[in-house]
């Protein structure tokens, strides 16, 4: 299950300035899509429309077939996993704000969701800028590791859909490498959208969507587009 279609879809944020052109694509159930694109392309505008923030002029988005106009936000919420760029932790382990995202997760699910997205190493640890009432210092997170500890609590709730916004910040390739690993581990057998930032961090996914000023003007494997160049 968690098929995601978007049909035609028609978005202006104001009437005078379309933003998204008539875009059709779909994430079959199980599948990694990722969308690439110049900054202002409409890539984000994308997510918040899956999510309902804002509603298609035209055209429709659908869940294993179900318009999502029709479904409450409050399911969206749950059937839709979405991975921030920012994350913001909590003053307490790693471990516990994996936690937080689902109470009733077993300590198996835990460890499993933390192996999966490559934290397993600083689970114990302190967030940085923390410390414990014994004066135990929090660990300094490169960007790509705070992703990880969101793609982790994300895929501890259990969604059939999960949505990566990628970081914009700049990261070095040994922490690009490693979204890298981490995001093919965690999409494996999911419905995955990663709305990328970079084409070198999303090689192995199924399609590549490019898309520039609001209409996709290229799609394809990530050899094809290279290919194409
Ligand atoms: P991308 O993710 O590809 O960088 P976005 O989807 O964030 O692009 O934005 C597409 C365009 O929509 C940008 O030009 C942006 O300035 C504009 N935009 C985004 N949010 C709003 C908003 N709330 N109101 C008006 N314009 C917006
Ligand atoms: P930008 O990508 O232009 O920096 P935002 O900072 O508004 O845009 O949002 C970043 C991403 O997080 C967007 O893709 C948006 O859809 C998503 N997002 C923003 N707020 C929420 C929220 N409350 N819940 C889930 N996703 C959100």
């Amino acid at each position: 299950a968690g098929t995601v279609t978007f049909e035609d879809v028609h978005f202006a944020y104001v009437p005078e300035r379309p933003i998204l052109r008539g875009v059709s694509f779909e994430v079959p159930a199980g599948k990694t899509i990722a969308i690439v694109g110049p900054s202002g392309a409409g890539k984000s505008t994308i997510s918040r429309l899956l999510f309902r923030f804002y509603e298609p002029q035209r055209g429709r988005i659908l869940i294993d077939g179900q318009d999502i106009a029709a479904v409450q936000q409050v399911s969206l919420r749950s059937a839709i996993g979405m991975v921030p760029q920012d994350t913001v932790l909590f003053n307490d382990t790693i471990e516990y704000n994996l936690r937080y995202g689902r109470p009733e997760a077993t300590q198996g699910e835990i460890e499993e969701a933390a192996r999966l997205a490559q934290i397993d190493r600083f689970i114990k640890s302190l967030p940085e800028g923390y410390q414990t009432s014994v004066g135990e210092r929090g660990l300094k997170l490169s960007g790509g590791e705070k992703q990880r500890v969101a793609i982790a609590r994300t895929i501890l709730k259990g969604p059939p859909v999960l949505v990566l916004d990628e970081a914009t910040s700049a990261l070095d390739s040994f922490t690009e490498k490693e979204i890298q690993d981490a995001l093919d581990r965690v999409s494996e057998g999911r419905t995955t959208l990663v709305i990328a930032h970079r084409l070198s961090t999303v090689v192995n996914a199924d399609e590549i969507i490019v898309l520039d000023k609001g209409v996709i003007v290229e799609r394809g494997h990530h050899r094809d587009l290279l290919a194409a160049d």
